[in-house]
């Protein structure tokens, strides 16, 4: 068992070893460890809603109702009730007929993709899409082509150039996890039309945060009706865990019949099902809360690249700050945490090497004056290790 020891090594010499610290989350945006509080840059809890008083009273009732675990899978045991209404509800905020939710973002990606595509088809994928979709397209039996990011003269040749005697599938993120900025979608969708491609967009980064009232990066481009196949998550915006695909009545029932990461796996309990649903209705009730988020993205990232900081990415609340090498960004990373800011130091395997970078994502709930302090600490430790 060598390897186990050579690895772990290794990684700690690249500065690429990663552990979980057992933060004990105080409220929507803070932490406590060790007696000490931080703020929290690096949640996807971007409307806040894990602390809401209506989420938590929605899951608590749920549990007091139905109990905590599913006890199976949802076509043998497990789809109780609370699922079906989550189900309408989210597709009629997508704007789809139908939807279905799996056990995680992660689940839904690879269950849809490997559904919906065979050893005669071809997809089509963003080099920078999540490492869900990638392996989603690992795991199917089709030809896979990474086409450059968000490089629409690349994917045009790709589309042309490789033979197809099945389906063609264009897959993307709808927002870039690592990098926040929003895929070409209109330009995607014109292409996927001139070549009969499916498209199939990952709204994990973009369910409340882009489009009328936080419906995504369809709503967002006023493609409704043209993308064949949104997901999501429930654990971002909607304050749970999940994943979820919104389309066609008949799209929705051929993934219940074919998605093995559906159908193998044993269904969320009644508490995680509640909590997502009372967040999608705070969410339609209170659409300030992404007109928050966005401004609290705006104001930080305005006055980090005025301070002479490389930060990637567009409206959105995802903040990459490019450092480069691995060792400087943890470095960054663990000053920052002296001054009481949890951030993300993201590295190989999850981006390029060379393309390290501190990953800050905002919230509805982080109060202007905390980000006036935060911004102040980024830049005093940017200067003091060089940065600017
Ligand atoms: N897609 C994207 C773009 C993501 O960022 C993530 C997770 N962060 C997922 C899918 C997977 O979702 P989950 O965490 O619910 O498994």
């Amino acid at each position: 068992m060598e390897f186990l020891a050579n690895y772990i090594a290794q990684v700690k010499k690249e500065d690429l070893y990663r552990y979980p610290v057992a933060y004990e989350p105080l409220d929507a945006v803070h932490v406590g460890l060790e007696g000490k509080k931080y703020l929290l840059l690096a949640s996807n809890n971007y409307l806040g809603l894990t602390h809401s008083l209506a989420v938590k009273g929605a899951a608590m009732q749920a549990i007091d109702q139905y109990g905590t675990g599913s006890g199976g899978a949802r076509l043998t045991t497990g789809s109780h009730p609370l699922y079906t209404k989550l189900e309408q509800d989210l597709a009629r905020f997508k704007g789809t007929e139908a939807a279905v939710v799996f056990n995680t973002g992660y689940m839904a990606n690879i269950g849809i993709i490997t559904a919906v595509t065979g050893p005669e088809d071809v997809i089509f994928s963003d080099e920078l899409n999540h490492g869900s979709i990638i392996d989603g397209c690992r795991l199917a039996k089709g030809q896979r082509i990474i086409y450059r990011h968000a490089d629409m003269k690349h994917l045009a040749e790709v589309l042309e150039s490789t033979p197809c005697s099945g389906r063609r599938l264009i897959v993307t993120d709808g927002v870039f996890s690592m990098d926040g900025d929003i895929a070409p979608l209109d330009r995607i969708v014109s292409l996927a039309e001139s070549y009969q491609a499916m498209v199939m967009v990952d709204d994990a980064h973009a369910m409340g945060v882009l489009g009328r009232g936080g419906r995504g990066s369809v709503d967002y481009f006023g493609l409704n009706g043209r993308v064949a196949i949104q997901m999501g998550t429930l654990s971002k915006s909607l304050a749970a865990e999940g994943g979820y695909v919104a389309g066609s009545k008949q799209l929705i029932d051929y993934i219940v019949n074919k998605a093995r990461s559906f159908i193998f796996s044993t269904a969320l309990s009644a508490g995680t099902v509640a909590a997502a649903q009372a967040a999608l209705w705070e969410l339609e009730e209170k659409p300030e809360l992404v007109q928050k988020l966005l401004d609290n993205a705006q104001f930080m990232r305005q006055e980090l690249i005025a301070a002479g900081l490389q930060v990637a990415g567009e409206i959105t609340p995802i903040l990459p700050i490019l450092i480069g090498e691995a060792g400087l960004t943890v470095e960054m990373a663990r000053r920052l945490k002296e001054e009481g800011l949890i951030v993300s130091a993201i590295r190989p395997p999850t981006v390029m090497p060379g393309t390290s970078r501190l990953r800050l994502t905002l919230s509805a709930a982080h109060h202007q004056a905390e980000l006036v302090k935060a911004i102040h600490s980024i830049i005093k430790v940017s200067r003091e290790l060089k940065i600017i």
